[in-house]
């Protein structure tokens, strides 16, 4: 069997570089081991976990309708029903994937591709039947095999109870008492899920903060919120040892822990994850790959192969949807022959959605100081907004990076209510490479939360009326 072009890797990296080639009038196959278009972000990721932490906002929603003099039962959890709910919503999201495919003449082949050499992939079988075809030659391929959980070998025992985010998603049972190991988003993201459903959650984290490498401004509030939701947070501290206990698991602890050993009814593993590129056949291909696993590409996703390029987890951080997608269509573009087309964003925006949420874009405090590049910040918090007191969401701040001889936005973040949909404003400041002053004079909608990126902008320049605050940018 022959394809101009095969796509490894149905993901959102994946379908978008197949799509946008096909559109761009190349004949694409695009093969992926799934029997289902979408890839972890879709079957086990992004999506069902939005889902849940949709739930896990409802039921919050109203517990916290008591402050407002309205008090609703305790909810009544029916876990099949939810598990089914969240199904649907994979199942309605793959089923368009496969349509689109077929409206675009793309050709899905359910296997596992595995290279023989620069042009040729060994298409194994992944599912009850065989593959069309055994071998697949190609001109071109685009790499886009993802990530998956880092597995810590001490951790690694068989049962059940100790699971990885995909199990949890499955949401097998609401665990008494949960132990989360890591303090990263998937921990923090389904660690809300649980604790709302019910579980006593605890969370391991090794380094001295939560998510670490997020500003520390922006994970404040979080934290505090958690003290309050979780059973415990520990920081400095390692998970050094797992025991099957049956009915729970015996925990063994170093550093600033709990103590030396503690049981669990369940534990959640969320210590990162790593690109997929072992067991692919590289070594019989030129693609480089460095010491973490990551595939070498360059700014138009071309590998050290001229036959292939790579998008997404696989080569690179950050490893989010949507930066992949991204890359996908620049992928398909310099294929298609567009010279110019270069992946060079000024802001990709990254979101942990907790509650409060944050969310961020461009350059943070923390990297202008490691560059060592003079930057102003200023911020606003949101218990002067009007919309913040009437949700009782006041907790939140909205921050800005400046440059301060061009006055240009650079970075934002958020901590609050909905900052995965406020930032979307931010990175459309950055990328057009808008002044402190174009976000201050853009009217912002009253009352709503995205006036505090506006107001953010009147403290720099110290024409901030809703708080009293004349121009106090702080150096960074
Ligand atoms: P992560 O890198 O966000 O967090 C892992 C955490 O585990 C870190 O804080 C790390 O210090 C800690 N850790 C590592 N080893 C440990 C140990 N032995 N004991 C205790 N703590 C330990 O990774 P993740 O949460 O697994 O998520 C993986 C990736 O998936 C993310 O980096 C992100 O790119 C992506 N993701 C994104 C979203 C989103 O966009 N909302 C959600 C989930 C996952």
């Amino acid at each position: 069997m022959e394809t101009q072009l095969v796509v490894l890797g149905g993901g959102p990296g994946g379908y978008a570089a197949a799509f946008m080639a096909a559109d761009l009038g190349l004949q694409v196959t695009l093969v992926d081991a799934e029997p289902r278009l979408g890839g972890a972000c879709l079957l086990r990721g992004c999506i069902p976990s939005k889902a849940l932490l949709h739930v896990a906002k409802v039921i919050a929603d109203a517990r916290h309708a008591a402050d407002w003099g309205v008090a609703f039962a305790a909810p009544k959890i029916d876990l099949d029903a939810m598990r089914a709910r969240k199904e649907k919503v994979i199942a309605a999201l793959s089923g368009g994937l496969a349509q689109l495919a077929k409206r675009r003449s793309v050709q899905v082949i359910r296997a596992r591709g595995v290279f023989e050499d620069s042009q040729t992939l060994r298409l194994e079988q992944a599912g009850d039947k065989p593959p069309a075809a055994d071998r697949l030659r190609f001109q071109h391929c685009i790499l886009a095999t993802g990530s998956s959980p880092t597995r810590l070998p001490a951790l690694a025992i068989p049962t059940a109870r100790a699971m990885d985010s995909t199990a949890a998603l499955d949401l097998p049972e609401v665990p008494e008492s949960l132990l989360v190991i890591g303090g990263g988003y998937i921990g923090l993201e389904m660690g809300t899920v649980y604790a709302v459903l019910g579980s006593r959650v605890s969370v391991v984290e090794m380094t001295d903060g939560l998510l670490p490498g997020v500003d520390r401004d922006l994970v404040k509030p979080l934290h505090k919120r958690l003290e309050k939701d979780f059973a415990a947070i520990w920081l400095n501290a390692k998970v050094v040892a797992m025991a099957d206990k049956k009915d729970s698991i015996e925990v063994t602890f170093e550093g600033q822990g709990p103590g030396t050993t503690e049981r669990f009814s369940r534990v959640l593993v969320a210590v990162g994850r790593r690109p997929n590129s072992a067991g692919l056949g590289l070594e019989h291909t030129k693609v480089q790959v460095d010491s973490r696993g990551f595939v070498m590409v360059d700014p138009q996703r071309r590998t050290a192969d001229p036959h292939i390029l790579a998008i997404g987890d696989v080569a690179s951080e950050p490893m989010l949807a949507h930066k992949a997608a991204h890359e996908g269509k620049i992928a398909a573009e310099v294929l298609a022959g567009h010279e110019a087309a270069v992946f060079s964003p000024r802001a990709i925006p990254a979101v942990v959605f907790t509650d409060p949420e944050i969310a961020w874009a461009g350059l943070t405090e923390a990297e202008a100081k490691k560059e060592g590049r003079a930057v102003e910040v200023a911020q606003f918090p949101w218990a002067a907004s009007g919309r913040a007191q009437s949700v009782g969401r006041t907790e939140g701040l909205t921050k800005w990076v400046i440059d301060p001889e061009s006055r240009c936005v650079l970075g934002c973040g958020i901590v609050g209510a909905g900052a995965g949909e406020l930032i979307a404003e931010a990175v459309l400041a950055i990328e057009m490479g808008a002044t402190v002053e174009d976000v201050a004079q853009s009217i912002h909608p009253h009352p709503t939360l995205s006036e505090t990126l506006g107001f953010s902008a009147e403290v720099y320049l110290g024409t901030a009326t809703d708080i009293y605050r004349p121009r106090t940018a702080r150096k960074a």
